[in-house]
């Protein structure tokens, strides 16, 4: 236990990769030196955590924390009366507007693999819970024997790196989509589409580069479109990135869809259908999540946000004109 503590402790107050932010990070945030955690993580409140299970398998939601951007990042083409209207309502910020890091344990048999592990501290303060969530659970990096991710945005790989360089999850297989990985590590990726400063954006593909490459011995390049692990299946997702890959959970005769960032928040890219900013290609990436939401209502699929709010997990049904969000009620059960 000293020894994974200490680790994080290394983790939380690393200056390197605080160096290099992510999305919604303001520059004066991005440049200030790495304090200490200030969060009380053995508090044994709100720590965010919720498990659940997909047939055989035991599945728990883990927060790595949160991030916060302004909203043309989030819902790019929404009309600004619109987007008034809307946040205004609801009382939410345009320019700090609040996003998840849910990660994803799967537990089955001796077997535990984690889907998309969140960002660290590479998206700003907020992040960086992950290890020390699951040492709350009794277990330990090294008890990981598999990564899924979905695609490469920092964002969703940050955690995959220790400070000093070395891949946090020592013993783990990593799944990375092959486009992700030849647009975001084997090339130099061109972000200017992206909503964010030139400095942002090299910091972004930086971060993305200095992740997969502690990882780079262990990674396992899938196509989307097959069965990574048992029960494990990826589904073509592009438009969010080159490679984004959802997956569909399967055990017992229940599924589970991950859904990537198909929509970063409910409110904004099911309820109201606005296209996030940072899609690589828009127009397939609306095709994708159309197809993709057709099915999940067609199917009732229970789905699951890396970014919705916390745990992120609900069904989506058709309207006349589009989609509607129905958030999971909470079970105490586990
Ligand atoms: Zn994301």
């Amino acid at each position: 236990m000293t020894s994974i503590l200490s680790r994080r402790r290394l983790l939380l107050t690393g200056a390197g990769i605080g160096a290099v932010t992510g999305l919604g990070v303001s520059r004066a945030a991005a440049q200030a030196p790495q304090a200490p955690c200030r969060v009380a993580v053995s508090a044994g409140i709100n720590t965010g955590t919720y498990r659940f299970h997909i047939g055989d398998i035991r599945a728990t939601i883990i927060s790595d924390g949160t991030i916060a951007g302004n909203i043309r990042i989030y819902a790019r083409d929404a009309e600004q009366a619109e987007l008034d209207a809307v946040l205004g309502a609801a009382h939410l910020s345009q320019s700090q507007f609040p996003l998840q890091l849910n990660a994803m344990l799967l537990e089955q048999g001796s077997r535990r693999i984690l889907i998309d592990p969140g960002a660290n501290l590479a998206m700003g303060p907020n992040g960086g819970r992950l290890i020390s969530r699951l040492a709350d659970l009794g277990l330990a990096p090294g008890d990981i024997e598999a990564i899924v991710i979905t695609h490469t945005h920092p964002d969703h790989v940050g955690n995959l790196r220790n400070q000093d360089g070395t891949a946090a999850f020592p013993k783990a297989g990593v799944y990375v989509p092959e486009p992700d990985w030849q647009f975001f590590y084997i090339n130099e990726p061109d972000l200017s589409h992206l909503p964010m400063p030139r400095d942002f954006q090299e910091r972004f593909i930086r971060n993305i580069k200095i992740s997969l490459e502690a990882v780079a011995g262990n990674v396992i390049r899938y196509q989307p479109g097959r069965e990574v692990l048992p029960g494990i299946m990826t589904v073509p997702a592009h438009g969010h990135t080159p490679g984004m890959s959802a997956l569909l959970i399967a055990s017992g005769g229940d599924q589970l869809m991950v859904t990537a960032d198909l929509a970063y928040h409910p409110l904004l890219n099911i309820d109201q259908g606005w296209m996030p900013g940072v899609d690589i290609d828009g127009e397939a990436a609306r095709q994708t999540r159309n197809r993709l939401f057709d099915r999940a209502a067609a199917d009732n699929l229970l789905l699951f946000g890396f970014h919705f709010p916390f745990p992120g997990l609900g069904r989506l049904y058709r309207t006349g004109s589009g989609y509607r969000w129905l958030p999971q009620a909470w079970d105490f059960t586990g």
